[in-house]
Formats: structure tokens, sequence, C-alpha cells
């Protein structure tokens, strides 16, 4: 991490949750009195969208939501799906696009493209996106890490022209919710790299500023360690976001 850019750290709690799982994790947050939002971090949670505006309610002041994915289009007919404009319209400033869940799900299966377009209506729509992309295990044992991530980013940077509200979550697939995390090392090595990607084939500015999140098996125990490093930007965390353990990781920048 840097004081350059705002350590973020997002929470996504995926199809997990109920009223009442929700309420005691909020308010255990809150009594903790770590994990405190606003000034050096910024911290966003995504619940299932069912629940995203009474969560927004009773989450830590400063703790912002988002949802999971957003279709791409204003409204009409699309059954089952939720639109930017509608998270606008609900308060709910931020979307994840593109993770791997997403695109690696047999019956879900976006594509690269389909996640490039997703990620430029909601941005066109005023959203701000955490965009998500990683490699899968027997692309970085074939030594294509960085090609594959690469690609995803490119996707995703043939579409944008405005970096200002675009969080990029780099997710190594096989660190998620397995409890294999990435070393400091592998994070700092992928993070360096897709900075230059950045710099080479957007803007030097962009590398600079835009803000690049590890996500894959993140942990109060693993965090700090990870923070340290200087490309790591902050998180995006699954499972340990549905926990207490949460404030320690939104108290890493520290
Ligand atoms: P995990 O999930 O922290 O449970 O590994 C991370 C994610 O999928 O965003």
């Amino acid at each position: 991490a840097t004081m350059a850019r705002t350590f973020f750290v997002g929470g996504n709690w995926k199809c997990n949750g109920t009223k009442d799982s929700i309420a005691t994790l909020c308010s255990t947050w809150k009594e903790s009195g770590a994990g405190v939002a606003g000034g050096p971090v910024e911290v966003v949670i995504a619940p299932p969208s069912v629940y995203a505006v009474s969560a927004a309610a009773s989450l830590p002041d400063g703790y912002q939501v988002s949802l999971q994915n957003t279709w791409t289009g204003k409204g009409g007919a699309f059954t089952g799906e939720l639109s930017a404009e509608m998270a606008k319209d609900c308060g709910i400033n931020w979307v994840i696009l593109g993770h791997s869940e997403r695109r690696h799900i047999p019956t879900i299966a976006e594509s690269d493209e389909t996640v490039a377009t997703k990620v430029a209506y909601a941005l066109g729509a005023g959203l701000k996106v955490i965009a998500c992309i990683g490699e899968q295990l027997e692309e970085r044992e074939a030594g294509n890490t960085n090609a594959v991530n690469e690609r995803q980013l490119a996707a995703i940077a043939a579409k944008v022209t405005d970096w200002t509200n675009v969080v990029i979550a780099y997710e190594p697939v096989w660190a998620i919710g397995t409890g294999k995390v990435a070393t400091p090392d592998q994070a700092q090595e992928v993070h360096a790299a897709l900075r230059a990607w950045l710099s080479a084939n957007v803007s030097p500015s962009v590398a600079s500023s835009v803000r690049i999140l590890y996500g894959g098996s993140v942990s109060a125990k693993n965090c700090n360690e990870l923070a340290g490093k200087e490309d790591v930007d902050g998180f995006l965390v699954g499972g340990a976001s549905l926990k207490p353990e949460f404030t320690a990781i939104v108290d890493s920048h520290k």
C-alpha cells in the first residue's frame, strides 16, 4: 500500500446471509469499535441484492454498499436482471463485475467481452465498479499468469475511457475460497505487472492512481503482510467478510 492511493477493502458476501445473520454481523462490527471507514480507508460491502438496501442501514458508519452484478440495459424485458440505474435509485453506488464465479461457473460463463460491456454500462450509468480478473491454477502452472490477466484487463480497457470510478481486483482463482492465499510476493508481482500494462496501454497517470486490490483467502492473519506490499491497495474479501475478523482487515492499512 502507499499513501498515494486510498486503501480499499471490499467485502463480497456472495450468496450468503439471512436477515438475522446480517443484523448480528453488523452489530458485532459496530461494537468492536475497529474497522472504521473514512479518511485513509474506503470500505464497500456487497450483500446479496435483496439484502443490499436493508444492510446499508445496519452497517457501520461510512461503509458503502455494492451489488454483485448488474445488467447492460436500463430496464425492460430482462427477467431476473437488475439495472445499474436501479442500484443508483436505491442509493447503491458500487457493483462488482467479472467475479471469477460469474466467469467460470458453467451455467453463468460470462466472457471477457460480456464483463467489459457490463463494466462500461455500469460506469456510464454512474456506478463505481470493482472489476475482477484472475488466472486459474492451470494457467498459472503453464506460465500464463500475466497473459491471462492482461487479456482480461485489455478487454475492459478497450471499453473504458474514464478510470476514475474503477477499482481492479486481482483474484487468482486458485486462491478463492481455498485457504491458499497468494504470497505477498506473488500478489505484488502481478499487481506490478498490471500497473506496468496500464502505464503502457492506458496512461501512466491511470496506472499510478487506479487501486488494485488482492482477493483470495484474505484473512485477519495474512492481511497485514499483503497490505505491506507497495502495489497492493486493499482487498476484496469473501469468506472473512462474513465474520467478525473483517474489521481487522479494514484496519490492515494502519
Ligand atoms: P475468499 O473470496 O476471500 O473467500 O477467498 C474472495 C472473493 O471471491 O472475492
